[in-house]
């Protein structure tokens, strides 16, 4: 792991990298005019996810290092899936994640009366013409990826009767999917995307932003490059998938005789054991799988908060992961390491019980309380100390204590001396147990001349255990996550599954008793911490006033075993 720490920067995605590189030459013979204008193009009909994470990184992240600006430009031409409520968590999210658009918002539906003059200047030019076959038709007649496709019977329209029945379109004459407007290109292709694709569909519903002005909206592959182009973006970055349909964008503005941007792929953010297929994530929230789009164990950004993920670890994490051209697949553990490693330095320590049992000192006087001070953060002194009591009663984890351990065992058991952390040496004298065996409490007797956990004669002990007071503890919700898959790759079911399937049933427990130092009763919701011993840990919005719930973050080491 000591490999992947020395890479870690805490810059996005750095300055060497090919990406950069262009920038850098374009920059050198002034292709730009010395502009650097990127964008972020989100669809909104969903929730960003971490593979997202990466895109921002890279596209605000590269605007950032050239001084240059970034846009957030939702690309909302599809009114069907997409939503308000999508158009303000992806802000929220990327101003979390550290970036900033500043004035540059842009909506692509802002752009719905200039993509029509273009699509009407294109019928003009012979290049565009309305089309009647069905969607199945369409699907039918546009070849495999050794044939070559079959020209539409509607193809050799003229541009009057075209012009005549694009106005109608506009104008809701025709019902949903009576017709399209094609680019008129070139069916024989070697490149499908180029066989005369749909640039425009009938579709009769209301819009988030443009209400109902619209009942025909603009296909992707045709607003995509325009909404690059009306922005005057220079650099365009897109995942690898895009990469054939460059050709049609670069067509497009060609015979619009428009500003051109770059476009440059890069290759997408895969992970195993989760999956980031926006429908996949609608689907495990709307039939409840999980629970909301921030379930701490959903890839979502606010998922991913809500576990107790920085914006600091994630863009190390993309950092870590870098751009390149080739598609590949990261450890979930390295996210989870970069977790670590950023929350190493700033969770605050302290101790809690998640399966307790009591611990009765038998020699402390009853009704006595000490109070000691403890580090909040011993990577971090600015993080100050506290106060945590200390009484006759406490509580210690059931699996601290065993009457007959193992060879090795250095926690309590009976006759063997311990040190209670930031407290005193105890020695284990036994324990009481119920009619069934079970174990009801432990007991031990301290040594008084061991206060604050260490003696000045030299003594060792090889075990320190964690604890709270009983009497002041305070009762916790605790909830400990596993992967939500049990596989490595999900998205690759075997034959009659899906990725459903491979849920783990296992990926959410909740401790309903543990009992946890009073310093947390009332912590900001989100406080990154760390319980001694057991883990990271953070505060859920869930908590109350002296009833907090915990996420577990992530353990104190990688444990995670990969089932094939
Ligand atoms: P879809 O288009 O299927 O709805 P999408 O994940 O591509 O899903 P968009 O809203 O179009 O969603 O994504 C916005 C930007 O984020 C795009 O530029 C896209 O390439 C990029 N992006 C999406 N997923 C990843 C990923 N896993 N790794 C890197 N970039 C990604
Ligand atoms: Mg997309």
């Amino acid at each position: 792991m000591e490999e992947i720490k020395d890479t870690v920067s805490t810059e996005t995605t750095g300055t060497s990298n090919f990406l950069a590189d262009m920038i850098r030459d374009d920059l050198a013979t002034g292709k730009f005019g010395g502009r650097v204008v990127t964008r972020f193009p989100p669809e909104p009909n969903g929730y960003l996810h971490i593979g997202h994470a990466k895109a921002i990184c890279v596209d605000f992240g590269m605007a950032k290092e050239f001084g240059g600006v970034c846009h957030l430009r939702f690309d909302d031409t599809n009114p069907s899936k997409e939503d308000d409520e999508y158009v303000q968590s992806i802000q929220e999210d990327i101003k979390w994640l550290g970036f900033d658009w500043g004035d540059n918002l842009f909506f692509a539906s802002s752009y719905f009366d200039q993509m029509y003059e273009y699509a009407e200047q294109l019928i003009l030019q012979g290049k565009a013409y309305v089309c009647e076959l069905s969607a199945e038709e369409c699907r039918l007649t546009r070849g495999t990826l050794t044939e070559p496709g079959k020209n539409s019977p509607y193809r050799d329209r003229s541009i009057e009767e075209n012009l005549d029945l694009f106005r109608r379109m506009k104008a809701g004459e025709f019902e949903d999917g009576a017709m399209t407007l094609r680019a008129k290109i070139d069916m024989a292709s070697p490149n499908m995307n180029m066989r005369d694709p749909v640039m425009y569909r009938i579709q009769h519903k209301s819009h988030h932003q443009t209400g109902d002005k619209w009942c025909i909206y603009p296909m992707y592959d045709w607003a995509h490059g325009l909404e690059d182009s009306i922005e005057r973006v220079t650099n365009s970055f897109c995942t690898l998938e895009f990469e054939d349909h460059r050709p049609l964008y670069d067509w497009f503005l060609e015979q619009l005789g428009v500003y051109r941007p770059r476009q440059t792929e890069f290759a997408r953010l895969n992970i195993n054991n989760i999956v980031l297929s926006k429908r996949k994530l609608i689907q495990l929230v709307k039939e409840n799988y999980v629970n909301g789009w921030d379930d701490p164990r959903m890839p979502t950004l606010c998922g991913l908060r809500r576990r107790g993920y920085t914006p600091e670890s994630i863009r190390n994490f993309v950092a870590t992961v870098g751009v390149s051209k080739v598609n590949s697949t990261v450890d979930y553990a390295l996210l989870e390491h970069c977790l670590r490693e950023d929350l190493n330095k700033r969770a605050l320590r302290v101790m809690a019980v998640v399966d307790p049992v009591k611990l009765i000192v038998d020699n402390y006087p009853e009704g006595q309380v000490e109070y000691f001070d403890a580090d909040n953060n011993p990577e971090d002194a600015s993080a100050g100390k506290r106060t945590i009591p200390f009484s006759r009663e406490l509580y210690i984890e059931r699996e601290d204590f065993m009457e007959d351990p193992p060879k090795g065992y250095f926690r309590l058991t009976p006759g063997k001396e311990v040190r209670l952390k930031h407290a005193y040496y105890v020695t284990c004298t036994g324990c009481d147990k119920d009619e069934n065996g079970n174990i009801t409490a432990v007991h031990c007797t301290y040594d008084p001349n061991s206060k604050g956990g260490w003696t000045d004669d030299g003594r060792k002990v090889k075990g320190t255990v964690h604890w709270v007071s009983a009497e002041h503890a305070i009762d916790a919700e605790v909830r400990m996550y596993d992967r939500l898959f049990t596989v490595a790759n999900p998205d690759n079911a075997e034959e009659g599954k899906t990725y459903l399937d491979y849920l783990n049933p296992e990926s959410l427990k909740v401790v309903t008793n543990a009992k946890v130092e009073p310093s947390l009763a009332d912590m900001p919701a989100l406080t990154n911490l760390q319980f001694l011993r057991l883990g990271y840990f953070n505060v859920d919005p869930d908590s109350k006033p002296g009833k907090p719930v915990f996420n577990k973050s992530v353990g104190l080491k990688d444990s995670f075993k990969i089932t094939k």
